[in-house]
């Protein structure tokens, strides 16, 4: 049974209740989580604000990286087991579960060299003056994960909150919270004080909506879906409280005639079936121009019929989808497509031993997908993959920016100057040129625009995110 992680406890929910844990590979659960209620975010904010208030308010910078730099030594040491872990809850193939421990490691490690490299200014001003700014802490951070990459998400919010000064309360989604129970256990043999981290699970409309509620919390960090995003914005509005959310993409990767074929196709392929497809800045909308569309698609059906879904500690490149309801939303995607007439290029393969209980889902390539339709304007969060062709760079832009996100882009073309025209007038938050993702990027910051909503995180950046900016103005003649 794993336990709430509360001021350096494991601890059951005050009610006794808990919730099963889900295999996706298998559909079986094989664990139990605490199913926690406001009173069990009640005792962590009280925790995290003794933290605050006591030892991790007098904390240096310089120690609070030494602290990280430990905890994320620590992390490394256990890569295997969280590996291990993350995959069981997760359906995640061996090498994208090492992935999401080594980018871990990665985020404490940059934010520990951050810590104390976290600086104010003096500004020019009248003649008497000296005016300085700093930068505090927010308090007590609230951050709510999603399942589908819980440790990286986890190293970006929490890496940068602490870093800044800040104390934290983490909820982790339902479906996905072991590693970060371990990840956090780890940080306390790792020496962080008590209190400055919590990790709380259960349900999101009960603890997570309890965690947005709590008046002793003052920044929330939300990765997840539109909906709830707008309903955490709603919440922390009105208490006056910053936040920060990332709620998906739709992004293009718009491929031009003079492309590099050979660099761009495994890139496309990797961008939409990593992780299943359950990625937020997943490259779903393949945009091509007319001349390079049908022997480009024919590149990728070959590369699409060669993929394989199935059990994710064997040789596949595709695992497990993470529940039922999100293979029966998938499900619901592709039969509306099929519907409406959008034509099927190539699918993968569900491999033999595929386990019948568990969310297995082949990836799929769609063509000559209207821009306007559902599947080309939702978050499938799957691995299916709209192509569309476009003309000229007019064209390109239209349909790239034609949906409600705004979080990531690729772009494909050997031409200096239209590389820098597209990725000024793309709408998004990255934008990539002749590569996509840029292997995690922990030093680049990252969010979206339009509903992919807004602040960064990531690099430097979500420093300032999690700091109040206070200026000071001293007259001394
Ligand atoms: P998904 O549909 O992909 O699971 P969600 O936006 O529902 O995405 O979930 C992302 C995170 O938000 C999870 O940790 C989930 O528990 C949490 N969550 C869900 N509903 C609420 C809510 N009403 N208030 C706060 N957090 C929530």
């Amino acid at each position: 049974m794993a336990l709430n992680f509360i001021d350096h406890q494991d601890l059951a929910a005050n009610s006794g209740r808990v919730l099963d844990m889900i295999d996706p590979a298998t559909g079986e659960a094989f664990e139990t989580i605490a199913r926690s209620d406001a009173s069990d975010i009640d005792a962590a904010v009280r925790a995290a604000q003794a933290c605050r208030d006591g030892v991790w308010g007098r904390t240096s910078a310089a120690e609070r990286s030494r602290l990280m730099m430990a905890w994320s030594q620590a992390v490394q040491a256990h890569a295997d087991e969280l590996a291990l872990l993350e995959q069981r809850d997760c359906g995640k193939p061996t090498a994208q579960a090492r992935a999401d421990v080594a980018a871990l490691v990665r985020y404490l490690a940059f934010y520990a060299g951050a810590a104390d490299k976290l600086t104010g200014e003096t500004i020019p001003y009248q003649d008497g003056y000296s005016v300085l700014t700093w930068r505090e802490p927010h308090g007590v951070t609230g951050h709510i994960i999603p399942w589908n990459y819980p440790m990286q998400i986890f190293g970006r919010s929490v890496g940068g909150a602490l870093a800044a000064g800040n104390v934290c309360v983490v909820k982790p989604a339902e479906d996905a919270c072991l590693s970060l129970i371990r990840v956090a256990q780890l940080g306390r043999d790792a020496g962080l004080p008590a209190g400055c981290l919590n990790i709380v699970t259960g349900l999101g409309a009960e603890v997570g909506e309890a965690l947005a509620r709590h008046p002793g919390i003052q920044h929330i960090s939300f990765t997840g879906s539109p909906r709830i995003g707008t309903l955490i914005q709603q919440v922390a509005a009105e208490r006056h409280i910053p936040v920060t959310l990332e709620l998906g993409g739709k992004s293009p990767q718009i491929v031009f005639n003079d492309a590099d074929m050979d660099a761009a196709v495994p890139v496309i392929v990797n961008a939409i079936v990593q992780n299943a497809g359950q990625t937020c800045s997943a490259g779903s909308r393949l945009l091509v121009q007319r001349e390079a569309y049908e022997p480009l698609l024919a590149r990728l059906a070959q590369a699409f019929a060669a993929l394989r879904c199935g059990p994710p500690q064997g040789p596949v490149d595709v695992g497990p989808l993470i529940r039922a309801s999100q293979l029966e939303r998938v499900h619901q995607f592709l039969a509306q497509a099929e519907a409406d007439g959008i034509p099927t290029v190539a699918t993968g393969q569900v491999t033999a031993d595929a386990p019948a209980g568990g969310f297995y889902q082949a990836p799929v390539l769609l063509r000559d997908v209207p821009v306007a339709h559902r599947i080309a304007q939702e978050e499938v969060f799957g691995p299916v993959l709209s192509a569309m062709a476009f003309e000229d760079e007019d064209h390109a832009i239209e349909l790239a920016n034609a949906t409600d996100f705004g979080l990531v882009a690729g772009v494909w073309t050997a031409d200096g100057s239209r590389q820098f025209r597209m990725a000024k007038r793309v709408q998004a938050g990255q934008v990539f040129v002749n590569n996509y993702g840029a292997g995690g990027g922990v030093e680049l910051p990252f969010g979206g625009v339009k509903s992919s909503g807004h602040g960064r995180e990531k690099g430097f950046e979500a420093l300032y995110a999690f700091t109040n900016l206070k200026t000071v103005a001293f007259r001394h003649g």
